[in-house]
Formats: structure tokens, C-alpha cells, sequence
């Protein structure tokens, strides 16, 4: 898919920001990833509004990529920071309650 004009690249209509899960690696639609933010020593958010300041990384909808990255150490290592086991374990318990709501998007209507 090269293309050999580099000038007067077409312009997206619809842009779609991606993100990539810090444990799989695979791109997705920022808005099918859940954002985590390391908002101070050792706590770490999700951040549902995706706007909250501070290092952010993102995962996967799924209990999988959730246990790789906050049990194996890749979101410590993304978020270049120690998690606190309190957070790791807030953060367990929201990637376990992903399972069995797939398709459901309407959680957070956070469409602006
Ligand atoms: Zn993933």
C-alpha cells in the first residue's frame, strides 16, 4: 500500500483515534478501549470520560488483557510507575465485570 505521491494526501472524513491495548498490542478504536490513568503514586483510575489528566494506558475490553496488564506487570511498565494493591485490586474487579457485557456499549453514553 505505497504510494508514490507523497503531496495531497485524501483527508479522513471520519477520523477514529486509535489507541494500542498495553497488553495485546492490537489497535483498536480508542472508544473499544478502556483508558487507565496513573493519577497519583500508586493509584490507578479507569477513566470512563477518557479526559482525565495524567499517564494514561489503555486495555482491552477483555478479562484477558486486563490480567496481563494489571497482574503481569505491563501496565505498571506502560504507566512507568508502582500500582498500589489496593488499585490492582479495584482494577481486577472492574476487568472481571467486563465478561458477559459484551456488545453492551451503553454503559457510558460518553458520545460528544
Ligand atoms: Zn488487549
Amino acid at each position: 500500500m505505497k504510494k508514490s505521491s507523497s503531496a495531497a494526501q485524501p483527508v479522513i472524513l471520519k477520523h477514529v483515534p486509535e489507541r494500542t491495548c498495553i497488553a495485546c498490542h492490537e489497535v483498536k478504536p480508542k472508544r473499544e478501549l478502556v483508558r487507565l490513568v496513573y493519577s497519583s503514586e500508586g493509584v490507578v483510575e479507569v477513566d470512563a470520560s477518557g479526559r482525565k489528566p495524567g499517564r494514561g494506558a489503555y486495555l482491552c475490553q477483555s478479562p484477558e488483557c486486563w490480567h496481563k496488564g494489571v497482574n503481569k506487570g505491563k501496565l505498571e511498565h506502560a504507566l512507568r510507575g508502582k500500582i498500589s494493591a489496593e488499585s490492582r485490586a479495584r482494577l481486577m474487579k472492574f476487568g472481571v465485570a467486563i465478561r458477559g457485557g459484551e456488545g453492551a456499549s451503553s454503559r457510558t453514553g460518553g458520545i460528544s
